[in-house]
This record gives structure tokens, sequence and C-alpha cells, in this order.
């Protein structure tokens, strides 16, 4: 397959040109990241600190960027921290132990919520869409957490009078070619009401559900009373030292073999393995891509770790087909999408 010459990016990769040198359109348009820097993130610190009993917010899912956050904020900035944890009910166990590890080490209490409704949404609209195609399919996995996640972090944050949401998301992780693979399914208003009227129950459902889920947890249309700020806007990420702090003083644990990276949720593995199939490649490609443009990854490493991924592939399908059956798809469906998962589609997505 071919991949530009400096990151790693495959000639699968959505809109990518390569130029005489081979070298990929994203990586010439590349402008190193710059942050706002300490002195910016105390002043906004400072500004909320003291107002209650706790001084800030942040969302953790267990994986390596919020728990980092969190044990910097309280480390380095002495930050009384609320965690707050969205279970989908698809955790993985070394991500909870992760989360259980920071609450004794640092003393950060966390909120843990729970519920059923983005589970039951996800499934259908994986019935809905597995009458689509496989990049349909592919949006179906994610509905529901990223409300919880930013809903209900902006309303436990109101009702604790909580000034700030410190958010762990970063751009290295932005993985743009989601966007545009979106624009090529995001269905038509016209395109809404014919399946609307071809599975008139799915339909019904999916809309109480997704009030439901709105109504528990409404979704942020601006970030003011609290405001929210993302971390890694103010401080450079250094993904190789961020994880070596947090293996040494945090005791934080990850998969064996595997780079330490999306392994929080069960979810993710199916997600990756069809845009594998889809693309060639996964949102890992994306990343790594942006580590080697920022000085952070040696391409043979990139390579390394996406070779050896792609040799264990078939390892992980009996964990997918647990989550299929969790998520309570039946023997049909199941099959559909471990097809999916298995087999090169190539679509040219
Ligand atoms: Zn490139």
């Amino acid at each position: 397959m071919k991949r530009c010459q400096r990151c790693v990016l495959p000639g699968t990769y959505p809109g990518i040109v390569f130029n005489e040198h081979g070298v990929c359109n994203r990586c010439l348009s590349h402008e190193p990241f710059h942050c706002l820097g300490e002195d910016a993130l105390r002043q906004v610190l400072e500004s909320c600190r003291n107002r209650g009993p706790w001084d800030c917010l942040v969302p953790m899912s267990g994986g390596s960027d919020s728990t980092y956050v969190a044990y910097r904020l309280v480390r380095d900035y002495g930050m009384k921290v609320l965690g707050y944890h969205y279970d989908n009910h698809f955790i993985a166990p070394i991500a909870r132990g992760n989360l259980a590890r920071i609450e004794n080490l640092l003393g950060i209490e966390i909120v843990r919520e729970s519920s059923r409704l983005d589970t039951r949404l996800k499934r259908l609209f994986i019935r809905l869409n597995l009458h689509k195609s496989p990049l349909h399919l592919l949006f179906a996995f994610c509905h529901g957490c990223p409300d919880a996640i930013w809903g209900g972090a902006r309303r436990i944050a109101r009702q604790k009078r909580i000034p700030l949401v410190i958010s762990s998301e970063s751009r290295e992780e932005d993985a743009s070619y989601k966007r545009t693979l979106w624009d090529r399914v995001k269905p038509s208003p016209r395109e809404k009401i014919r399946w609307a009227a071809r599975m008139p129950a799915n339909f019904a459902l999916r809309k109480c559900l997704g009030r439901l889920l709105e109504w528990r947890y409404p979704r942020p249309k601006s970030w003011k009373n609290p405001e929210k700020i993302e971390y890694f806007a103010y401080r450079k990420q250094d993904r190789p030292a961020m994880l070596s702090v947090l293996t040494r003083e945090v005791g934080w644990e990850h998969p064996s073999g595997n780079y330490p990276w999306r392994f929080d949720c069960l979810i993710h593995p199916v997600v990756e393995q069809m845009t594998f199939n889809l693309l060639g490649m996964t949102e890992k490609d994306d990343l790594f891509s942006v580590l080697i443009r920022e000085g952070q990854m040696d391409r043979r490493e990139a390579l390394t770790i996406l070779e050896s991924w792609e040799g264990r592939r078939k390892e992980q399908l009996p964990l997918i087909e647990g989550v299929l059956k969790r998520l309570g798809l039946d023997v049909a469906e199941r099959s559909r999408v471990l097809r999916y998962c298995e087999k090169g589609i190539w679509s040219g997505a």
C-alpha cells in the first residue's frame, strides 16, 4: 500500500494527494501546534479557584489523556478537581482500575453516571444503518455517548456550582477524515423521511429515546456557565512523556501489546476494524501521522505498531462478537457486522 514518505497516511485516506516526492498534502500544509502557554492557563485556573467546594470538573474515562489532565491539575496547580465518569456499560476493566487508582492516589472524588439509553439508541441506529452501507454503519456505534459525557459534565458542574470544565481533547486526535466521511453519509431531510417510512417503529423509538437522553443530558449549546477549556490548548501534549509519567507516578495501566490509546471503550475495536476494511487504515494512522509531524514519534516506530496491529487483527474478533451480543443484536445482525469487520471490503469510501 502506498503511504506518505513523511508520515504514515495511506493513499486511501479521504482527500489525500501526494507530491512528486511522495509527501502528502497534510504534511505539506502542517503548521506546528502552538499552545497558549502556562501563564494563560494559570490565569484561567486562578479565576476559578475557591469559588465553591470544587475548582473544576474533569470528564474522565480511565484512558491516558483525561487521567493525565486530572493528575497535572491536582499535582502541579493544586486544583480541587471533581471527576465525572460516564459509564456506557462498555468500559474496559483496565480503565475502571485506572479510575480507582487515581481516585485513591490523588483523593479525587469521581461522580459516576450510567445509563442504558445510549446502548438502546446504538442498537436502533445499527439496525437502521445495516440496511444502508458499512460506511453508514460506522457512525452508528458511538450514538449517545458524546451527549452523555458533555451534557452530563455540564449538568453536574451547574448543580455543584463548579465554574470550569476542563477537557482533555487535543488537536492531535482531531481525525478530520471522520468529518469528510460523515459528510458523505449524513442523511438529507428527504432521506430521513424515506427511512422513517421504511422503518417506522425504529424511527418512533429512536425519537423517544433521543428525547429522553436529551432530557437527562441536555446538549450544551454554549459553554458560558460553566466555562469549558481544553487543557492541551494551553500545555503542549507530549504523548511519550505523558505515558511515562502516568505509568511511573500513577501506576496507570493499559492492555499489553497494544498502543495505549482508545482502549477505554470496548466498542472502539468494532469501529476500528470496520474503518480498516473501508479505508485500509484506522484512527491510529491519523494520530501517528500528527505525532510524526510534531516530532513526537518516529515513522518507523509508527509503521511497526500499525503492522503489528494488522497482524493480530483476527485476535479481536471473539471480543467483538461479545460486544455485539451485549449490544443486543441478533445472530443475523451480528454475523453481518462481523463480516464487515473480518473481510476487506474496500468500498472506495
Ligand atoms: Zn504525510
